[in-house]
C-alpha cells in the first residue's frame, strides 16, 4: 500500500490529485511540496531530494539553471513559487541576500549541525558542503615542504612557477577577501602583487586547466578547489593531470586552509515554508550530508559526518575558522584590488 501510494504520488498532477482523494487523509496529510531553484547540477542534489521524499512524502520540484535564477527570483517577486535557492560560493549567496531575496531563519537544529563560520549569523544562508582552496604542486619539480602557505605563493623562490585562473573569478575573490579579512588590505595587496609577479603565464582557464598546465610543464604550482582533484582522479583523460601533482593544505601552522561552501537560502516569498525548513533540516543531517558531500568530492559541513574514503586519504587538516560572512564583507575590495594591480595582465 505504501509503495503504490508513492508510485501514484509521483505520477502526473491529475493522477496525484485523484490518488490523494483515493488514499484519504493519511497520504493527504503527508502530501505537499517544496520548490527549489538550483545552480547546482541535478545529479548532485536529486539523490538527496529523493531520499527526503521517501522519508516525508513531500515532493521536491527543482528548477536548475547555470545562471539567471537570482534574476528570475527578483522578477517573480512575491509571486515566486521558489522556497529555497541552492548555490555555490559565498559570493552568489551574498548576492541573493543583498538583493533582498532571502529571509532569515532561526533554527536550533541547523545551528547545531552547521558550524558558525559556515552559516550567516542572521540566518539568511546555510552552508551544506565545504571545499578547501588547496595548493597543488608538481611531483617532479617541487620538493615537499617547498611551499606550505598562501604567503609562499608570493615568495622569491616561486618566480615564474605559478598558474591560477582569473583573479576576478569568485573562488579567487573569496581567497583574496580572506587574506584581507585576516591581514588587512595593504598586506593583501602586497601579497597579491607578489603572486602576480610570480605567474608563469597570464591567468586563464578553470581550476583543472591549471593542473593540466603543471602536468605539461608550463608551471609548477597552482591554486584550486579541492573537489577538482576528485573530479580529475575519476576522469579517464584528466587522471593523468591529477597524478602529476601533490596536494598541499596551506597554512597548517597558521590560520588554516581557506574554505568556501555550497549552501542554501530560504527565499523571502517562500510559499511552502514549513516544508522548506523540513528539507533544510534533512540536508544538515547525517544521511544527506554524507550523500551530498560524496557526490562532488566535497567535505560535509557537519563535522560529525564521516568523510569519503578519497578525502580521508588526503588527510585531515586545519580549516580557516574566519566566518565566511566576515570574508564576504571584503569581496568588493578584493575584486577591485584584482583590477587595480591588473592581476589578469
Ligand atoms: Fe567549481
Amino acid at each position: 500500500m505504501k509503495f503504490s501510494a508513492r508510485r501514484l504520488f509521483s505520477a502526473s498532477l491529475a493522477g496525484t490529485v485523484s490518488a490523494l482523494l483515493l488514499l484519504g487523509s493519511v497520504t493527504a496529510s503527508a502530501a505537499g511540496e517544496v520548490n527549489v531553484y538550483s545552480y547546482r547540477q541535478p545529479f548532485l542534489i536529486k539523490p538527496m531530494f529523493d531520499a527526503f521524499t521517501r522519508k516525508t512524502g513531500i515532493e521536491v520540484n527543482t528548477v536548475f539553471a547555470k545562471k539567471g535564477l537570482v534574476e528570475r527570483l527578483k522578477r517573480e517577486g512575491r509571486n515566486s513559487p521558489a522556497d529555497l535557492i541552492f548555490t555555490v560560493d559565498i559570493g552568489r549567496l551574498s548576492t541573493a541576500v543583498n538583493e533582498g531575496l532571502t529571509q532569515p531563519l532561526e533554527n536550533a537544529l541547523l545551528a547545531d549541525k552547521i558550524p558558525a563560520e559556515f552559516r550567516d549569523p542572521d540566518g539568511h544562508w546555510f552552508g551544506l558542503t565545504t571545499r578547501a582552496r588547496i595548493i597543488v604542486t608538481s611531483k617532479e619539480r617541487v620538493k615537499p615542504g617547498e611551499i606550505e602557505s598562501y604567503a609562499d605563493l608570493a615568495s622569491e623562490g616561486m618566480k615564474g612557477r605559478i598558474c591560477t585562473r582569473s583573479g576576478s573569478h569568485g573562488y579567487m575573490v573569496a581567497l583574496i577577501a580572506s587574506v584581507i579579512a585576516n591581514e588587512g588590505e595593504e598586506a593583501a595587496r602586497t601579497w597579491l602583487t607578489g603572486i602576480k609577479d610570480n605567474l608563469a603565464r597570464k591567468p586563464q582557464g578553470n581550476d583543472r586547466a591549471q593542473v593540466k598546465a603543471i602536468k605539461e610543464g608550463e608551471c609548477d604550482v597552482a591554486v584550486i578547489n579541492s573537489y577538482y582533484m576528485g573530479n580529475m582522479v575519476t576522469d579517464e583523460e584528466q587522471s593523468a593531470w591529477a597524478d602529476a601533482v601533490n596536494i598541499v593544505f596551506p597554512d597548517q601552522s597558521g590560520r588554516g586552509t581557506h574554505m568556501n561552501i555550497s549552501g542554501m537560502s530560504l527565499t523571502a516569498a517562500s510559499p511552502n515554508k514549513d516544508n522548506a525548513i523540513k528539507l533544510m533540516e534533512f540536508l544538515a543531517d547525517d544521511q544527506a550530508q554524507r550523500m551530498y558531500a560524496e557526490q562532488n568530492f566535497e567535505y560535509p559541513v557537519n563535522p560529525q559526518v564521516n568523510w569519503s574514503g578519497l578525502l580521508e586519504s588526503w588527510g585531515v587538516f586545519e580549516m580557516d575558522k574566519t566566518p565566511l560572512a566576515e570574508i564576504a564583507k571584503h569581496r568588493v575590495t578584493a575584486a577591485k584590488m584584482v583590477n587595480e594591480i591588473a592581476y589578469d595582465g
